[in-house]
């Protein structure tokens, strides 16, 4: 079967100046086409994981039948080509981030990545007396590895706190890195708010105060032309699963000097160069914090997708999906009681809201029955939301292969549900 994604023509075009057709490229995602309760779906849960373009879905196919075989283990032909297939997909990673290959470290996603920070690096570098700064709007992922590791180092956590309209604080934030401050957690984009954070400029006041900083990359990484290297940070986490490819794949981007200094997190197969029972010899990095079979069919999706992302153009994507969140957000204004939760310049296209008299999860359960699928809850975020005094949202995310009839049907679908509950 020969599967030609359309918009990788059309990128090709696109990236030349011309206009995506994203009907095209829609047609790409096989899922969106189907049904929810008698009603075509529609997605607008992207934020929480993102849907599979045809060239994806073709490579794990391709795999299973034609490669599947084990890496870096094997010298027969299948394996040598597994081998090849994984490490080009590193590299295809580096190239999208703008950062080396060998300081890529393939894992299962955003959590397992920063936990790997929390085990390898900050475990054994922190002491009572040090600071571990989070800022208020990080996902529970960039908080809760933090507090294990306070736990055991005697560190303290302190939070940056953000202003009314979900931005960061800055000034607030540059105050609080005291000279006892030794890590800093911050996302780039926030997955409830959108609040895409200025991380350049605040990865270069962490530096200038000896900070080391780790950047939750998962939510940019789906929408914005990265370039890793320019941000200044010194970990920056992305997950695959959010970015049109497979689940259980992710990415820790570290510089080299931290990543050759930290000890293994997981020891196995893999991630040796000798064992005796004297003692291991561990490998370099990355492949030492890469223990055991990794997901080989996935990361070899994962780089077929960042084929397909880089084929339409990150400015094209990020350029689509403000034009949406701008639509939406003005059909959302003709809802009464409407509230949106975010309002940063330059957010990006995620929009948490409530509706006066209704509950957020009645509401999600009622737009669930129209096809609309939106995410209600706390987002993995319970700080942000007890800083706004709400016990939940919800929160409709758009990528770029959403439509404006969509958005259309979504603020109908939306204002039916709040008059069957607000009497
Ligand atoms: N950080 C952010 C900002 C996220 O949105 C998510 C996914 N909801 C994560 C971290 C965790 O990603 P994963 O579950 O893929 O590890």
């Amino acid at each position: 079967m020969s599967i030609v994604p359309a918009a990788v023509h059309d990128a090709a075009l696109a990236n030349h100046g011309r206009i995506v057709d994203w009907d095209r490229v829609r047609a790409d995602f096989p899922l969106l086409m189907r049904e929810v309760h008698g009603r075509p779906l529609v997605y607008l849960d992207n934020a929480n994981t993102g849907q599979k373009p045809l060239p994806v879905i073709a490579s794990q196919d391709e795999f299973y039948r034609r490669q599947n075989a084990n890496v870096s283990r094997a010298v027969h032909a299948l394996g040598t080509e597994a081998t090849e297939a994984y490490e080009a997909a590193r590299g295809k990673l580096a190239r999208f981030l703008n950062v080396r290959a060998d300081e890529l470290v393939l894992c299962s996603g955003t959590t397992f990545a920063i936990n790997l920070v929390a085990y390898s690096w900050a475990l054994p570098q922190l002491k009572a007396g040090d600071t571990i700064l989070v800022s208020r709007m990080e996902h529970h992922a960039n908080i809760v590895p933090w507090q294990l590791v306070a736990q055991r180092t005697g560190a303290t956590i302190r939070v940056a706190e953000i202003l009314p309209d979900g931005s960061l604080d800055l000034d607030a934030l540059y105050k609080a890195m005291t000279p006892d401050v030794k890590l800093l957690a911050v996302t780039h984009v926030s997955n409830v708010l959108g609040t895409v954070n200025p991380v350049r400029e605040i990865c270069r006041e962490a530096r200038r105060r000896g900070i080391i900083t780790v950047v939750d990359g998962s939510q940019a990484a789906p929408h914005l032309k990265l370039d890793v290297a320019s941000i200044g940070c010194d970990f920056y986490a992305i997950t695959g699963h959010k970015m049109c490819g497979p689940t259980g794949t992710g990415v820790l981007w570290a510089r080299r000097e931290l990543l050759q200094a930290m000890p293994p997190f997981l020891g196995g197969g893999e991630m040796i160069r000798e064992v005796s029972f004297h003692g291991t010899v561990f490998n370099d990095p990355p492949h030492r914090f890469e223990a055991g079979t990794p997901n080989i069919a996935g990361f070899i999706g994962l780089g077929a997708a960042v084929d397909y992302l880089e084929g339409i153009g990150m400015a094209h994507i990020a350029a689509r999906e403000a034009e949406l969140l701008a639509h939406a957000t003005e059909a959302l204004r003709s809802i009464p009681g409407l509230r949106i939760f975010g309002t940063a310049p330059g957010k990006a296209a995620v929009i948490s809201f409530l509706v006066e008299g209704a509950h957020a999860h009645d509401l999600a359960t009622l737009l669930d029955l129209e096809g609309v699928a939106v995410r209600s809850g706390q987002h993995c975020a319970h700080p942000l939301l007890q800083y706004f005094g709400v016990a939940a949202t919800l929160r409709a995310s758009l990528a770029f292969y959403n439509t404006h009839d969509e958005i259309e049907r979504f603020a109908a679908a939306l204002e039916k549900t709040r008059r069957l509950l607000v009497a």
